[in-house]
């Protein structure tokens, strides 16, 4: 069994805080691994690190930091299998999946190498006789990322390259239920030149993150996770003083109407719903059925169940992998027992499957005839249970999804260009897809949802990372002719 340390100040500092925290294998079920968590003076150590650095890393040329995040994305690169590895090893999903995700982190380092371009101010010459203003966008100081078990790589990436390119110094308090994968990707910062201090890694629970959340020496707070702790996050922090930025949990929804592809629908589906075991905040985790299509198309949805492949991630075949930990399987699963009560219809049930004999396996689920009010529909799950609402009208599809607290991702598949022009201004959530299941923004635009599903008004990365890790400045700068100067008691004007 092997323990997790803290990384601070450019090394591996083991906890004295006498408390650990399990690390579980969840393909075998058993616990493989033990992980500090830190104390109120551990994360004091951790920002003090961070402060001491931050003088000197804003100072750095733009041209110093990117060239050091093109060296660290090279080492990142070089090393992608072993970073699956071990986020498959923790956390659960098979290879393919873990290699999705850190490639879509990679691209969030490759924003952040063309940060030069990102922080150009503006100016405006001769605002006023011999007056000129410009702005400029500074770094906050030290910056905090509270980061949930399901993306171990790309959301902590989400948060720091941009951060880091800003010129900031960072403290990372990442899941402490697969903590392992932070910890190697401070080594191939260190490796890549990163000065000491400017990426530390502390390890935790409710501690750790109180303590990030009142600290007085951290600037600003960014968080991904469920919507109660995203809340308490929020207004926590922005108690404090503190920037944050909170995203939280979610319900997506698929409309399918009649028009469209059937057999295209029923595969996306099927992928957005049971990928990574459903452990994913822009799963699709509702099929809306409109009208006619709903027979059809959950029986191309029931057709294709067999073939999704449950097993562990050393099994090359397995498609999908074990849930997180035996706890959230079997919370999951409650989610089956209560459906029938509540008068929707289990088709097909994980419960059943054929699954491994150890982990924290469940088999994929389709509930049909799911309606608002049942648990199973309100909900987030986050497992690999599919709900299939039946509607009559675009409408209904439109009014069902605005009324859903969450508002994350949605997509619409239909063969209507119309269609999906209407549906893209009607609906209320922040990502929408068309014809595509999980439209997860590219690293150059910035990702967020709407109403319960972000908490503060920063979306995450691209553009809105880094006006999220800046502020402006702006000067009012005049070189006058001391010929001209004189004593001028009015308020200053323009013309
Ligand atoms: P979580 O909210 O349990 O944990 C997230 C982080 O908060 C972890 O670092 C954890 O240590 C910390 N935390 C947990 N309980 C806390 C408490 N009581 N006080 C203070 N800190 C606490 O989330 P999770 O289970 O790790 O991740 C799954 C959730 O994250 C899902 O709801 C999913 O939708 C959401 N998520 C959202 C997005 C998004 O972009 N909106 C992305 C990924 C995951």
């Amino acid at each position: 069994m092997y323990t997790i340390d803290h990384w601070i100040s450019g090394a591996r500092v083991r906890s004295t805080s006498g408390r650990m925290g399990p690390v579980f294998q969840p393909a075998t079920g058993e616990q493989q691994g033990q992980v500090g968590l830190a104390s109120v003076e551990e994360i004091d150590a951790a920002v003090s690190a961070a402060s001491e650095a931050f003088a000197s890393w804003r100072s750095s040329s733009l041209s110093t930091r990117a060239d050091i995040l093109f060296r660290f994305r090279q080492i990142v690169d070089s090393r992608r299998d072993e970073i699956v590895q071990l986020i498959s090893s923790e956390h659960g999903k098979v290879p393919s999946d873990a290699a999705g995700e850190l490639a879509r982190g990679i691209e969030n380092i490759e924003f952040a190498c063309g940060i030069p371009q990102m922080l150009k101010g503006s100016y405006s010459e001769q605002v006023s006789g011999g007056v000129d203003v410009y702005s400029l966008r500074q770094p906050l100081g030290v910056v905090a990322g509270i980061t949930p078990f399901n993306f171990p790589a790309m959301v902590p990436m989400w948060m720091f390259a941009n951060a880091i390119a800003c010129g900031n110094t960072f403290v990372l308090k990442p899941s402490e239920k697969d903590p392992s994968t932070s910890m190697l990707i401070a080594e191939m910062f260190a490796e890549a030149g990163l000065p000491e201090g400017v990426f530390n890694v502390v390890h935790g629970d409710k501690v750790a993150v109180d303590r990030i959340l009142e600290h007085p020496g951290i600037s600003a707070v960014s968080f991904v996770g469920s919507t109660p702790i995203a809340r308490y996050i929020y207004s926590t922090g922005t108690a404090n003083g503190k920037r944050v930025q909170a995203l939280g949990g979610a319900k997506n929804h698929m409309v399918v109407l009649p028009d469209a592809d059937i057999e295209m629908a029923a595969d996306a589906a099927v992928s957005a719903g049971y990928g990574s075991a459903g452990e994913r905040c822009m799963a699709i985790s509702v099929v809306v059925a409109v009208g006619e299509v709903a027979d059809p198309l959950v029986e191309a949805i029931k057709a294709r169940l067999p073939q999704v492949k449950v097993g562990p991630g050393t099994d090359p075949e397995a498609m999908m992998g074990p849930l997180v930990t035996g706890e959230h399987r079997d919370k999951v699963a409650s989610y089956l027992e209560g459906a029938p009560n509540e008068g929707a219809r289990v088709i097909v049930d994980g419960r059943d499957a054929d699954l491994p004999d150890k982990g924290f396996f469940l088999g994929v689920s389709l509930v049909d005839e799911v309606k608002p009010g049942m648990r199973v529909y309100d909900d987030e799950i986050f497992g690999p249970v599919l709900s299939v609402v039946r509607v009559d009208t675009y409408e209904d599809a439109v009014r069902l999804i605005n009324d859903h607290p969450y508002g994350n991702g949605t997509a619409i598949f239909t063969r209507d260009g119309g269609a999906a022009r209407a549906f893209q201004f009607d609906i209320q959530v922040g990502m929408v897809g068309i014809n595509v299941p999980i439209p997860v923004p590219v690293s150059y635009y910035s990702f967020g949802g709407w109403k319960a599903s972000l908490f503060g008004d920063a979306n995450m990365y691209g553009p809105a990372g880094v006006d999220f890790y800046t502020r402006t400045k702006t000067v009012t700068s005049r070189w006058p002719d001391p010929a001209t100067s004189k004593v001028d008691l009015g308020f200053p004007q323009t013309k």
